[in-house]
């Protein structure tokens, strides 16, 4: 009879609530106890009444709401080893020897440390006389299993992250109601999105409300004059007879020589080289808010069932598991290997091989 702990870290997402639900509801039907970990690491490192045993009423209503409401929060304390120390610490104390973690590499990362490091955590937790060898006897080693929150979509080894859908949906929303008014008095706008190191939701975008023009970091304007190259293109569709202008900038676009570009900087583009009255709006964290998407509800729950089943199926030797989806089946990964992936895409952009940046995020991509 497991005891596994669930919690959320790191940014939120919409969708973390469903995957919390589908965690302690089919822990449950399968014979588990289920504990939330509130406010993330920090819950972990604090104990007491930040780790609270969960029936299946307490996560009633979850599957709709967005955010995560059980909280989250970076936490410091947990990337040192004394805050590691307490977390190993409470984890025994409440007798969990699982842990489901939703959030993004950071948080994903830290989780795996604490499982590599757990019989070592656990001897010092001894000597120090903080926990007894009665205590610790059973705990021979914790099971780990990451599940990616992130409305970025920035994670290699899976198609799409929870909560990335849904922020899409409100970033097209946006652009639309933008695109009325725009439409309207013949005006331009530059629209930044978030996104990190990663275009996915810009380009995505763009894509879905037909933007004129879009900025990605993976992809950064190859022209040397690319400033002439897009206001001739903007100028172009104008004398189609557009009365819109719509350009989408990620909050991570560089240019090919990594300098930032920035929505200020095209919006000046825009007035002086291609005479029109512009604006620029910056979402900001409304794509991060509202409720989830059927999508993410679905995915998150899917995955939810999946965390719980990897659990249950692991033993002493499995290298932690990160649940995904490819192909529209969700799938089950070393977690080590799908981040070092992610932060491999990330050093590829820094280092201009801006190629094998997509090539990591995504092995099937081709030109
Ligand atoms: P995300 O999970 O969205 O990438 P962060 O990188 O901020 O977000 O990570 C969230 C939390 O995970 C951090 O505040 C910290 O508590 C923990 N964490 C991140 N990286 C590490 C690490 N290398 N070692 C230990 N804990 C970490």
């Amino acid at each position: 009879r497991r005891r596994i702990g669930v919690l959320t870290s790191g940014g939120d997402s919409p969708g973390m609530n469903a995957a919390v639900r589908a965690i302690v509801r089919v822990a449950i039907s399968r014979g588990c106890e289920a504990y939330a970990i509130f406010e993330g690491y920090e819950g972990l490192v604090q104990g007491g009444n930040m780790i609270r045993k969960f029936g299946w009423g307490d996560v009633r209503g979850y599957l709709s709401i967005g955010g995560t409401l059980i909280g989250t929060a970076r936490c410091n304390t947990f990337r040192t080893r004394e805050g590691r120390l307490k977390a190993a610490c409470n984890l025994v104390k409440n007798g969990i020897d699982a842990l489901i973690i939703c959030g993004g590499d950071g948080s994903l990362t830290g989780a795996d440390i604490l499982r590599s490091e757990w019989s070592g955590l656990l001897e010092e937790l001894i000597r120090e006389g903080r926990l007894t060898q009665e205590e610790a006897a059973p705990f021979t080693h914790l099971v780990i299993v990451g599940m990616v929150g992130s409305i970025d979509n920035d994670m290699s080894s899976t198609d799409l992250t929870i909560g990335a859908v849904t922020s899409l949906h409100r970033i097209c929303e946006a652009v639309d109601n933008i695109s009325s008014t725009a439409s309207s008095h013949s005006r331009a706008f530059v629209i930044e999105v978030m996104g990190r190191y990663c275009g996915w939701l810009a380009l995505m975008a763009a894509v879905s409300t037909s933007a004129d023009f879009v900025f990605i970091p993976e992809r950064p304007p190859s022209a040397d004059d690319w400033e002439s190259e897009m206001c001739e293109i903007l100028k172009r569709h104008r004398k189609l007879g557009k009365r819109k202008t719509i350009v989408i900038v990620a909050e991570g676009a560089i240019d090919k020589n990594l300098n930032p570009i920035k929505a200020s900087y095209i919006k000046e583009l825009l007035i002086n080289r291609v005479g029109l009255d512009t604006r620029v709006t910056c979402l900001g964290h409304t794509q991060r808010g509202g409720r989830p998407c059927v999508y993410d509800r679905n995915l998150a729950t899917r995955q939810g069932v999946e965390a719980v089943e990897a659990v249950l199926r692991s033993t002493a030797d499995t290298p932690s598991p990160m649940i995904g989806i490819r192909e529209n089946k969700i799938t089950c990964q070393p977690l080590v290997e799908a981040v070092k992936l992610t932060q491999q895409a990330a050093i590829a952009i820094g280092k201009k091989d801006f190629r094998r940046a997509m090539e990591l995020r995504d092995p099937e991509f081709e030109e």
